[in-house]
């Protein structure tokens, strides 16, 4: 029997025209490039957005076209998510962090037809001068006054805020298919090519409404919420839609991420929920621990991207700060697997609460996981049991943008993350690792993130890496490559005494360098194919 439901579609434009109704003066603020700080609400960022269609429209743009952004996170950078994806366009986030090579091959591979670019990245373009495919026009995201001059070779530079000025606010957002595409984002390219994740506004909306669980980001119209994570690093993880479905305010930090910066604005606009990736934390924390300074409002925060060190939980709970950890790809719109507890978790101690807090999460309602042995069949759920970490639902890829025949799932319809994974009977992932940085040694699994985790959670320690390294006897060993804090002395010796008693001794890293800093990729991750580069070579590392 049909249901004789209304068959409304999911639409991004949905979200925008729902906070300008019904949250219409609730605030985003935003660090501005040249300098201020900016204000506006979700009334006003809807009239914009509507204006902003106009103006994409009249530069010749059809349905389906690429709009692509360099841009930090900042109310402009919304209302571009807005307009293009309302309209029926498509918003590609680039990462300007990427090698400019990536960069114009991305553009090139995604045929934007505009580029719309913050001031700070008129430099990256101009390198780009001749290569950017089918760009037809630069928008700078700026006004009159902080127009540059036109730069040689590169397509006309329009002014954003003029082209907003020229056009009416009465545009009426087309009822579009669900299914069809509102955003692009490039994998950032850390094993292989980069490759392009399309985004439907169905993803989008049923991703936002997952992130707004109490469970996920517990947001509402009481959070005041501040993406520290990149609106170019895969949407923000979704806050760009989460915030306004909700009426959260928004607080949008702009080109600086230092601790100070960060802090200024959160203690000035009561930040109570925050996302990034550990990296920024790591900062944030340092920052706090010289200044002591206190968290004020901030009561939760979300850390992925890579493993979150159970010390930063710990530092950051002795704050009052909850950590929410949390797991995801591009691929997965990203959110898949987010941490929190369960009733019957209320009485663990401390101890363990921070072990549990520590796994990467259970699996939202709309991400199914499996994890998979070499031979295909489900591992036990016994949190020891390892294998591929597998996902699908209706915000994971089915495949990629130009690569359509090659679909992005290697099992029939479950998409393969490239994690090792455990799981527990109560669901809760472990990622042990990525396939291709798991240590392999004597035909055991060493995994690097549990090493890095109990070498950070040394005082004097900054950041650590731990990669594989060619060995003659055991095919692999790890290799602890770390980073003290300015002012820490440490020698490797007391590095690896801090190890015996955490973890079994034939995981212990017999190699120890102190280096000045660790490569990252254009997400701040640990670059680890460049640490094996640089310091796994056999001929360095003899054999103890
Ligand atoms: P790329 O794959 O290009 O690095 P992504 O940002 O999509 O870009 O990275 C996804 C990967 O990041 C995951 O497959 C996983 O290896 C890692 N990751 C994400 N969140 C976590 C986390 N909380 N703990 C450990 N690894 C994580």
């Amino acid at each position: 029997m049909r249901a004789l439901m209304m068959d409304v579609p999911l639409l991004v434009s949905r979200i925008l025209l729902h906070a300008a109704e019904y949250h219409g003066d609730t605030a985003i603020v935003s660090r501005s490039v040249e300098g201020p700080v900016h204000r506006t609400d979700y009334a006003t960022l809807h009239e914009r957005a509507r204006r902003l269609a106009r103006a994409l429209l009249r530069l010749g743009l059809e349905a389906g076209d690429r709009v692509g952004t360099l841009a930090w996170n900042s109310h402009r950078h919304l209302e571009l998510y807005y307009a293009a994806g309302g309209a029926g366009l498509v918003c590609h986030t680039i990462n300007p962090r990427l090698f400019p090579e990536q960069i114009a091959g991305i553009i090139g591979h995604a045929e934007d037809g505009v580029l719309c670019a913050d001031l700070t990245f008129l430099p990256l373009l101009e390198g780009l001068a001749g290569r950017l495919g089918a760009v037809r026009a630069v928008i700078v995201l700026t006004d009159e006054a902080h127009m540059p001059p036109q730069p040689a070779g590169l397509p006309p530079l329009l002014c954003y805020e003029d082209l907003l000025a020229a056009e009416a606010p009465d545009y009426d957002w087309p009822e579009l298919d669900e299914r069809s595409a509102c955003g692009l984002c490039y994998t950032s390219g850390t094993t292989g090519a980069p490759k392009g994740v399309l985004y439907s506004h169905r993803s989008s909306v049923l991703h936002a409404m997952a992130c707004c669980q109490p469970d996920v980001f517990d947001l509402g119209a009481a959070s005041v919420a501040m993406p520290v994570v990149p609106m170019f690093h895969v949407n923000a993880w979704g806050l760009p839609f989460a915030a306004p479905m909700v009426g959260a305010k928004l607080v949008m930090p702009g080109p600086r991420l230092d601790g100070a910066s960060l802090h200024e604005l959160m203690a000035a606009e009561g930040v109570t929920f925050s996302a990034g990736v550990p990296t920024v934390w790591m900062g944030f924390l340092d920052w706090m621990r010289e200044t002591d300074a206190t968290p004020g409002a901030l009561r939760r925060v979300a850390i992925g991207g890579s493993a979150c060190p159970r010390v930063m939980i710990e530092r950051l709970e002795a704050m009052g700060v909850s950590v929410l950890h949390a797991w995801g790809m591009t691929e997965t719109s990203p959110l898949g697997l987010a941490n929190a507890p369960k009733a019957k978790h209320a009485g663990l101690d401390p101890a363990a609460r921070l072990d549990l807090a520590a796994r990467q999460g259970r699996p939202l309602f709309g991400a199914s996981f499996r994890i998979l042995d070499d031979a295909g069949r489900d591992v036990p759920r016994d949190g020891r049991s390892f294998g591929r970490l597998m996902t699908r639902g209706p915000w994971v890829a089915s495949a990629y943008h130009g690569l359509e025949e090659s679909a992005a799932h290697a099992e029939a319809g479950w998409f393969e993350t490239g994690d090792v994974a455990t799981m527990d009977a109560d669901g809760y992932v472990s990622i042990v690792d990525r396939t291709k940085d798991v240590i392999k040694s004597g035909g055991e699994w060493i995994s690097s993130i549990a090493l890095e985790n109990i070498a950070v959670s040394h005082p004097a320690v900054q950041e650590a890496a731990v990669v594989a390294r060619p060995d003659a006897r055991w095919g692999e060993r790890p290799l602890l490559v770390v980073v003290l804090r300015p002012g820490a002395s440490l020698d490797a010796e007391a590095v690896r005494a801090h190890f015996e008693g955490r973890v079994a001794r034939w995981w212990i890293p017999e190699t120890i360098r102190i280096v000045e800093e660790l490569p990252h990729t254009a997400t701040g991750k640990l670059l680890k194919a460049r640490i094996r580069e640089l310091y796994a070579r056999e001929a360095d590392n003899p054999s103890p």
